[in-house]
């Protein structure tokens, strides 16, 4: 039995952040109120309470900030790279002095442990900015003897697991390209975005640049099926990713589409184990498992199995789950009640489907959105649980003997998004990352980002790439 640490609350205080009751669309530099006169409630998951009221666009919302980004388009796009530049080295300089209200904001909106927004989101979210920022002057150096040149508008659609850092992904290597853009966040986080916006007002960025439109999938097939924007870039469901492919063919418009992944996370008995153990933790319960990385279907060499799976299941005993404002809390709230109600399915999925489950025991709040950590083993390669993807706290595992067993094993999935190999020796570490069908591949370490290396998948889990010159690629044309 493990022991449980008492740790005493350690809350991050609040009281520096300031909101508003209701937020208004960012079109043209200012905020305007919705001329669809709708509004929605953006609710703390930990809570379940209304943080604020957001407006939602409708058509004419979308048309207008469409227009305010296609005027803004000559005069952006023409500007000097260095000076391009300025305003993006601004935005994440300010991002960075902001750093503690922009953490407790996207934790208070999403959920998700207030370390790592405060350690991970955040920071990334500024070093995308600083990168992008660098290369504006650039681009002819990057692209040697291509003329890079901008595409346009960009419509940018993000989903909830990364707000600010998605937003950030999308808006950075777009505007140091010379584009400008309409970007919509998720319906359930849309409080960094419109904090951004605020910074983005404050660094004197010109009227129509950027545009920030709240809302949720109607917003958002707006956006696609208007006829200006050059470019759709979208991260979030397959599903939904397969309607936006779809109109970017209809409006003959560039795209790239960053969407769903199962990942394998491979543990050979030659590995660092209780390095592979925390890499295992890291891989599947960071962020609520709500990574579309996630390494959500775990392969143990056999003669290692028992092993690693004890040191697992001692290592989930000491989860603190829980409050996501606590500065020791190692999982937060589930992000909507209508996401813990889609995991909660696949646990009752897994048991039916005969798989063993194994979940640490955990106080759980009474009121909000939670799920403990949980372990599945006893499991098929058919199984659901292992096949489709559960964007939760829900780790898979199974055994293999080889090394050709496990690369048919982790290759069958229809996504192809990331991986991750932990081994002792450099000869298989490449051997894998040839044979695994996958964007992303990590080795002895998981979920490393970083804004100078390219992100991306195959198959069902997309295609273009985000981050590094790759990123800033998917915003150019070529002569
Ligand atoms: P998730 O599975 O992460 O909730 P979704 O793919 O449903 O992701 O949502 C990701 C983003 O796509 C959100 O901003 C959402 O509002 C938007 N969205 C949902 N449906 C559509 C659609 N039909 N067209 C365009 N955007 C959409």
């Amino acid at each position: 039995m493990t022991e449980k640490w008492n740790l005493s609350a350690a809350p991050e205080s609040t009281s520096h952040v300031e909101l508003q009751d209701t937020y208004h669309l960012f079109i043209n530099g200012e905020f305007r109120k919705p001329k669809s006169g709708k509004y929605f409630d953006t609710i703390n998951p930990a809570t379940n309470t209304v943080i604020a009221t957001v407006s939602e666009a409708g058509k004419q919302d979308v048309d207008d900030a469409m227009k305010a980004a296609e005027k803004a388009f000559p005069a952006w796009s023409k500007l000097d790279g260095k000076e391009r530049g300025k305003y993006i080295f601004r935005i994440a300089r300010m991002i960075q002095e902001r750093s503690r209200e922009f953490a407790v904001i996207e934790s208070l909106d999403g959920g998700k442990p207030i370390r790592e927004s405060r350690d991970v989101d955040i920071p990334l979210a500024a070093a995308h900015f600083f990168y992008c920022a660098g290369w504006a002057d650039k681009l002819e150096y990057a692209f040697p003897n291509r003329s890079p040149k901008p595409l346009g508008v960009a419509a940018q659609i993000i989903p909830w697991n990364f707000p600010l850092l998605m937003a950030a992904w999308k808006i950075a290597p777009a505007l140091a390209c010379g584009n400008t853009v309409v970007l919509k966040p998720a319906e359930t986080t849309p409080l960094t975005a419109l904090k951004l916006a605020e910074i983005i007002q404050e660094a004197g960025l010109p009227p129509g640049v950027v545009n920030i439109v709240t809302g949720a999938g109607e917003t958002g097939a707006a956006m696609t099926a208007h006829p200006i924007p050059k470019k759709l870039a979208f991260t979030g469901s397959t599903e939904v990713g397969k309607f936006i492919y779809k109109a970017a063919l209809d409006g003959n418009k560039k795209v790239t589409l960053e969407l769903g992944g199962k990942a394998a996370n491979i543990i050979f008995d030659d590995a660092p184990i209780e390095a592979a153990v925390e890499g295992i933790i890291n891989g599947i319960y960071f962020n609520q498992g709500h990574v579309c990385c996630a390494g959500s279907r775990l392969f143990v060499q056999e003669t290692v199995y028992e092993e690693v799976l004890s040191k697992l299941k001692r290592r989930m005993d000491t989860f603190i789950v829980g409050d996501p404002m606590d500065k020791n809390t190692d999982i937060g709230a589930i992000n909507s009640k209508a996401q813990l109600k889609t995991i909660e399915e696949y646990l009752k999925i897994g048991r039916e489907e005969g798989a063993e489950i194994y979940q640490p025991k955990c106080n759980l709040p009474k009121t909000g959105n939670w799920c403990a950590p949980t372990l599945f083993t006893n499991v098929a390669q058919s199984n659901r649980i292992v096949q489709e993807e559960i964007f939760g706290p829900v780790l898979a595992i199974q055994t293999f003997r080889t090394i050709d067993e496990v690369i048919d094993k982790a290759n069958n999935t229809p996504y192809g998004l990331s991986a991750g190999v932990w081994t002792d020796k450099g000869s298989k570490i490449f051997q894998l990352t040839q044979a695994l069908k996958a964007g992303v591949i990590w080795a002895n370490t998981y979920n490393k980002f970083d804004a100078t290396s390219p992100f991306g998948g195959y198959k069902e889990s997309g295609f273009g790439r985000e981050g590094g010159i790759h990123g800033m690629e998917a915003y150019l044309k070529f002569d």
